[in-house]
């Protein structure tokens, strides 16, 4: 059955109250900070292992006993393991701990209830192509061309369906007239970049180090992401309904493998968050030591599987940047990230506060403003202190050809 956000039976009086009860339970669990301290950190993450109880998720092939809610539960409790024995400052809340039902947006209720700093919604996939393989991660998207939901989105808002007055419970998120949607819309766009960026790092440990096909980042109004008021991503971690990434997802060295692929790219976030956050708060200051304990089973080599490259028509998507300014031929350069809107604003002083040099990237239909393009550290430090007096939250990247590259390596390559 198609299914469209916008597409919602009538309601009834009663039912319309129930549905605001459970919008204000969802805006009564926001962070009260429009915007986290700088040095926050990341330091409660919430996992959720998709379905569960009367709801089984995706069938699969039929051959197997357990279903899509059963490994989203293994893999969702491996992640679990190993943040919390690898990053002890790290605290794992998974949304069930037992094979039970719970509403959809119930689960960003929890989030948000638990002033989550990252939300991960655990799931596999499923398609009438049986040939149909590969990961995918999803953010939420909202703009009027992510309305339309592709084959993943339809299922996994099917849940839906299982709820008790399943339509009241999510009318009023479709709906875009309140303030309160419009603070929620605020909240979410704040949080796109980061949930682009996690979303982002797990598609690349997937496809770099267990060797999965990468389907990419893709942005989609998706119920269970609808309430979150953090960076909340979305993953499918393969097809149970082609017999070769079923046989992978259902075997012990596929869960671990996913699971520590999902726990690396978590932890590549949380480095680069605190390293930023320790940027902009104190210079020099240094990060918590983290020892791994043991380390999962996910070596710097991808590994083989049984998976086989079958010819499929949906081409890989990974991501891309689009430059949408100057062509100065630097190869490194230091920049300071100022704003980032769904706005494309033309980079001129009076829409930024007086600065000059300003300029920007498109991503995902999101802008990123930078001010300056400079070569030595010293000078982009020097910028980066004058344009702190008009963006708080300013910081600084570094880039190799336009691409975003790890701030410490471009430092110490910097002339
Ligand atoms: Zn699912």
């Amino acid at each position: 059955m198609f299914m469209c956000l916008g597409m919602v039976g009538p309601s009834f009086k009663g039912i319309k109250i129930a549905g605001l009860a459970v919008l204000f339970t969802v805006l009564a669990a926001f962070n009260p900070r429009p915007f986290r301290a700088a040095n926050a950190g990341v330091n409660i993450i919430v996992i959720d292992p998709g379905h569960g109880g009367k709801d089984p998720g995706n069938l699969g092939t039929g051959r197997y006993r357990t279903r899509e809610k059963d490994v989203s539960f293994d893999v969702s409790a491996l992640v679990k393991k190993y943040i919390e024995e690898n990053l002890p400052d790290t605290k794992v809340i998974l949304t069930r701990d037992d094979d039970r039902f719970i509403e959809l947006y119930q689960r960003t209720v929890i989030a948000n209830r638990a002033n989550a700093d990252v939300f991960i919604s655990i799931h596999c996939n499923a398609n009438d192509n049986k040939t149909a393989y590969g990961t995918e991660s999803f953010v939420l998207g909202m703009g009027e061309k992510d309305q339309r939901l592709n084959k993943t989105a339809q299922l996994e808002n099917a849940a839906r369906l299982l709820e008790e007055n399943w339509e009241s419970n999510y009318e009023e998120l479709n709906t875009n007239n309140p303030a309160a949607i419009i603070a929620l819309r605020a909240y979410q766009d704040a949080f796109l970049e980061q949930s682009i960026s996690i979303a982002d790092e797990i598609q690349r440990q997937f496809e770099g180090r267990v060797k999965r096909r990468n389907r990419g980042v893709k942005q989609q109004p998706l119920a269970v992401l609808r309430g979150s008021t953090m960076p909340a991503v979305l993953v499918e971690l393969g097809f149970l309904t082609n017999p070769g990434e079923e046989d992978f997802l259902q075997s012990t060295q596929g869960k671990e493998l996913l699971a520590s692929a999902i726990y690396r790219a978590v932890k590549e976030y949380k480095f680069k968050r605190e390293q930023r956050d320790a940027g902009i708060q104190t210079e020099g200051s240094s990060l918590t030591p983290v020892v791994e304990n043991s380390v999962p089973p996910v070596s710097d080599k991808p590994t083989e599987t049984s998976v086989e490259p079958i010819p499929e028509s949906i081409a890989a998507a990974p991501s891309t940047v689009i430059n949408v300014a100057i062509e100065d031929g630097l190869t490194l350069h230091f920049s300071v990230q100022i704003a980032v809107s769904r706005n494309d604003l033309p980079c001129l002083p009076e829409n930024f506060k007086g600065l000059e040099s300003v300029w920007k990237q498109e991503q995902y239909g999101l802008y990123k403003y930078f001010c300056g393009r400079l070569t030595t550290f010293t000078e982009a430090e020097a910028l980066k202190e004058e344009v702190l007096e008009h963006y708080p939250d300013a910081y600084l990247v570094a880039f190799e050809k336009d691409k975003k590259i790890d701030l410490n390596e471009a430092k110490k390559r910097a002339p």
